[in-house]
């Protein structure tokens, strides 16, 4: 269900793009969505493999880090709601 929400919030941020109309809030609801979600599927696959999932002999705990990292750069989760809040504001 989550995954299905991230990827139609891109979508949607896309189509608008494509057809010319404004879509700041959109694109930072699919930034904000997608790497929420992305933390959160790395973060349970790694709980399901226990240890394994947490040591660096494994592939996951660099999946995780992978995923972390999207709600830091290119602007911070915390910064995307500011971008919501202020649109939302703007256009209701
Ligand atoms: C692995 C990695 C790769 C990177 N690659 C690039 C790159 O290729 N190009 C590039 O330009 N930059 C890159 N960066 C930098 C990245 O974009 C910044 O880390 C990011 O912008 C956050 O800035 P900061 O680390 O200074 O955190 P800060 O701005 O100090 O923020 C710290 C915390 O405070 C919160 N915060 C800050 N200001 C506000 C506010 N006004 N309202 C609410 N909350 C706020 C933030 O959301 C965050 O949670 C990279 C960073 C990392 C870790």
């Amino acid at each position: 269900m989550e995954l299905e929400c991230a990827r139609l919030a891109v979508y949607n941020a896309a189509r608008l793009k494509e057809n010319g109309l404004p879509f700041a809030r959109e694109a930072a609801i699919a930034k904000l969505k997608g790497s929420e979600v992305a933390e959160m599927c790395t973060s349970r696959g790694l709980e399901l493999l226990g240890g394994y999932g947490y040591v660096k002999d494994y592939p996951l705990e660099k999946m995780y880090r992978d995923a972390k990292i999207g709600k830091i750069y290119e602007g911070t989760s915390f910064m995307q709601l500011n971008t919501i809040a202020k649109d939302v504001l703007k256009r209701g």
